[in-house]
């Protein structure tokens, strides 16, 4: 009896073994997580001091603005 718990025991240790050599390679990181954190830098709005992506800034004269209302009207 205690001969087949052995067997047994030594039988689930290789399966798990076989486990988790084949589940080993998927637990690499994703590479797209890296880029979804990705820092972008902020801009405060001249006008109201709401920071915005600067790629999503509206610029005029140096100064950014959160948006088309905020941008001077000295036209
Ligand atoms: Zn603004």
């Amino acid at each position: 009896m205690l001969f087949r718990l052995v067997i047994l025991v030594a039988l689930v240790l290789v399966g798990w073994y076989l486990f988790r050599k084949l589940t080993a390679p998927t637990q690499t990181p994703p590479d797209n997580s890296r880029s979804r954190g990705e820092y972008r830098p902020m801009v405060a709005c001249e006008r109201c001091g709401v920071h915005v992506p600067a790629d999503q800034a509206l610029t005029r004269g140096g100064a950014s603005y959160c948006c088309r209302d905020h941008l001077p009207d000295d036209r």
